[in-house]
């Protein structure tokens, strides 16, 4: 794609927004917020990640005019047969906190001897609400749970989330070293590599 493009992203944070716009740079996009064009946000209902980030594109795209981008991310813990799965960011509630969640992650896996895990990442990208052919683009990233939190950065389930490949945490990791590496940069890279080819 060699034309400058506007684009919104189905998200309200505008550190998400930045994060998005720099990593788009080769691709000459401009992202637009959401939040630029409404304050609902659609209900997450769907049981995949590859649902929740069409229903959310979807919503963007209806209510911007605009192509859609979205991202939906989470944790899938092997032993807990993909838990907390879609409902990462309300394991432990609605109200939960990080360390809410983190805390009952460490609870299911008590005693609990195989704890592979996988952050994972898809991107929805529709070019209208109407697309009947979203395109999806996947990352995930493989790690281990520890059974203690170590580490200050990052946010979410980083500081129980061990890179075998780095010796620690991701909550660790210097954020352009996890971002180089993470579930959403490999998802990110899927996206740039296709519209490279377009
Ligand atoms: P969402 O895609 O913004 O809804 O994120 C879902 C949830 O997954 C977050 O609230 C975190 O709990 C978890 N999550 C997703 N990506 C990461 C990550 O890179 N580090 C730690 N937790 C993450």
């Amino acid at each position: 794609m060699n034309n400058s493009h506007q684009w919104v992203l189905a998200t309200g944070n505008a550190g998400k927004v930045r994060e998005f716009q720099q990593r788009l740079q080769p691709v000459d996009v401009e992202l637009m917020a959401l939040s630029d064009f409404t304050s609902d946000a659609p209900a997450e209902t769907g049981t995949t990640f590859v649902e929740n980030a069409v229903i959310k594109a979807r919503a963007a795209a209806a209510a911007s005019g605009l192509p859609a981008l979205a991202d939906d991310s989470g944790l899938c813990v092997t032993a807990l047969g993909g838990a907390p799965g879609v409902y990462s960011a309300r394991y432990a509630g609605d109200q939960g906190s990080d360390a809410d969640n983190n805390r009952k992650l460490l609870e299911a896996l008590d005693g609990v001897e195989q704890r592979a895990a996988r952050f994972v990442c898809v991107l929805a990208w529709m070019r209208s609400k109407d697309d009947p052919l979203p395109m999806i683009f996947q990352g995930e990233w493989h790690g281990r749970i520890v059974h203690r939190p170590a580490g200050d950065n990052g946010f979410g389930y980083d500081p129980l989330f061990f890179v075998e490949s780095h010796g620690c945490t991701s909550a660790q990791l210097e954020p352009e070293v996890k971002n180089g590496m993470s579930h959403r940069g490999l998802a990110i890279d899927h996206l740039l590599a296709w519209m490279e080819s377009m």
